[in-house]
């Protein structure tokens, strides 16, 4: 019988209005797990009134006792990662081990937020003028919302919600509706580690739960990840009803390798960048840039480890998983169509997969198409599978005009021996992180996560002390205690003296 999986208010499931549901599946078996609830308005109304109701009070709770709660947070989900690794692979598909990766970069953002009392430090100007101090504090902006994609049902949210809840906001939390069941095992740990009622809120749903996210006058600030066109919708609208929004959106991420790298590196690095997590990673690598003569004996060195990869079960020991659902594999698949049929070479055809898994499952195989040019659809497009595209040109500057000329702007990678180069690549190119000899540059916790052009809309990336920024406002505070010196009428401007 699947479960129902429901929305959560003030540390308790919330059935909603019980209106319409959305099935859950297995991608690894095709087989329907659960169901969960689409929020209609009213129901949306119910979880953000919880969050505006819990502000003041969270607000006002200490730094210290903020953080005993963080770190008891930190704790529980130390120990019990494992349990909610099994949930992501069970929705999501990716295998075991990707699954607990993703909570362990998620875990890194919680512990970055342990240290709020620090981050929150404002600075202080003793006799800015006689007698008078100056400072600066940041606040809490408010009731937020998070709206996160299937991809990273764990880690995405953890970019956000455990700064702006160490920061003294409150949080509705919206899933994707493909995986969901992760928010509730997150919202669960919360309460178990003490945090108050109403700070930490789930609402399940689709864009019916999200425009009510960025109309309801109570939310003051939206963090959103999804796809490009979408993620321009979010900001958009949540600007446009006065909010604070980052959006970040799709990615088309390209990795240069020239003809001084290490080519065993290199081919290592793409098959992990291109075929993990099936390729539904916003930071896989999706292009490979072969310059000068690399290209016949790289893709050789890569054809040949990915013909060892198995697709199959992320329970039971396979490399690769499935794709997210039905819908999302035919996709993908299309695409490889539509390259063999525009000319590319499939070099490695994962649509001849033969899964280590139930026949049900959502499987295509990794993906090798070679001789790509720029005006295929597997190059333009983001496929979001496990397909890497190679593209081949003549010199270095050939390939930073691609990718410069690239609409997205979020990872990119250099495989080089020659320092020079990669220095100057990293000056060069316009996308917001950038791996040299790293395939998969993403941020620590520390720093903050980002991509340029339409790859983010706003003007705050996640996490570090840019989350921080975010989920605060600034404030500045000048400050006089009585000094009869200063007394009388002045209507001039206020002057230092
Ligand atoms: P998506 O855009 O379909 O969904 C993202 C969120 O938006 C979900 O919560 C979904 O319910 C909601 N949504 C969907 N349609 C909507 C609509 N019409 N109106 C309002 N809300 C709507 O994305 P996805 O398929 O879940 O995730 C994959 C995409 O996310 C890829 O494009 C990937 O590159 C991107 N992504 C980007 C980053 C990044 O850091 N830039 C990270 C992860 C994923």
């Amino acid at each position: 019988m699947p479960t129902n999986i429901h929305h959560w208010i003030d540390n308790t499931e919330f059935p909603g209005s019980g209106g319409e549901f959305a099935p859950i599946t297995n991608p690894a078996t095709g087989a329907i797990t659960g169901r969960v609830a689409l929020a209609d308005v009213d129901d949306a109304r119910a979880v953000i009134a919880a969050a505006a109701a819990a502000f003041p009070a969270w607000r006002d709770t200490s730094l210290a006792k903020r953080t005993t709660i963080l770190f008891r947070f930190r704790e529980l989900l130390n120990e019990r990662k494992g349990e909610l690794a099994e949930i992501i692979t069970s929705e999501h598909g990716k295998v075991v081990p990707d699954a607990l990766g993703e909570v362990s970069r998620g875990q890194e953002v919680v512990e970055f937020a342990c240290g709020i009392p620090h981050l929150l430090k404002g600075g202080f100007t003793e006799n800015a003028s006689t007698n008078v101090d100056a400072f600066s504090i940041r606040q809490p902006v408010g009731p937020v919302g998070i709206i996160s994609p299937f991809n990273f049902p764990a880690m995405v949210p953890m970019w956000f919600f455990p700064i702006a809840i160490a920061a003294g906001n409150t949080v509705v939390l919206k899933p994707s509706e493909k995986d969901p069941s992760a928010s509730l095992w997150l919202a669960r740990l919360w309460k178990d580690a003490g945090l108050p009622d109403g700070v930490f809120n789930v609402l399940q749903g689709d864009k019916t739960a999200v425009d009510e996210l960025l109309e309801n006058p109570s939310i003051k600030a939206i963090s959103f990840v999804g796809s490009t066109p979408i993620a321009q919708y979010v900001y958009a609208t949540g600007t446009a009803a006065g909010k604070r929004v980052q959006s970040l959106g799709g990615a088309k991420n390209h990795a240069i390798v020239l003809p001084d790298a290490d080519l065993d590196l290199a081919a290592d690095a793409m098959v992990n960048a291109g075929f993990g997590s099936a390729g539904e990673r916003c930071m896989a690598i999706s292009a490979l840039v072969a310059v000068g003569g690399v290209a016949d004996e790289l893709v050789h060195k890569i054809a040949e480890r990915t013909r060892t990869l198995t697709t199959g079960d992320g329970t039971a020991g396979a490399d690769m998983g499935p794709l997210v659902t039905k819908e999302h594999r035919d996709r993908v698949s299309a695409y490889v169509d539509a390259g063999e049929a525009a000319g590319a070479t499939i070099v490695v055809d994962g649509r001849e997969v033969r899964p280590a898994g139930d026949a049900g499952g959502f499987w295509l195989g990794p993906t090798l198409i070679d001789n790509a040019t720029t005006d295929m659809s597997i190059y333009t497009d983001e496929i979001f599978g496990p397909v890497l595209v190679v593209v081949r040109v003549d010199s270095y500057d050939e390939a930073l005009e691609l990718i410069n000329a690239n609409p997205y702007g979020n990872g990119t990678a250099i495989f080089t021996n020659d320092g020079g180069a990669a220095r100057r690549f990293q000056n060069e190119v316009e996308v917001g992180m950038v791996g040299i000899n790293v395939p998969i540059p993403v941020p620590m916790a520390y720093y903050s996560f980002g991509g340029w052009k339409n790859s983010l809309f706003g003007d705050t990336h996640a996490h570090g002390t840019e989350g921080v920024d975010f989920f605060t406002r600034a404030k500045a505070v000048t400050s006089r205690w009585l000094d009869p010196s200063h007394g009388g009428l002045n209507l001039g401007f206020p002057r230092n003296t």
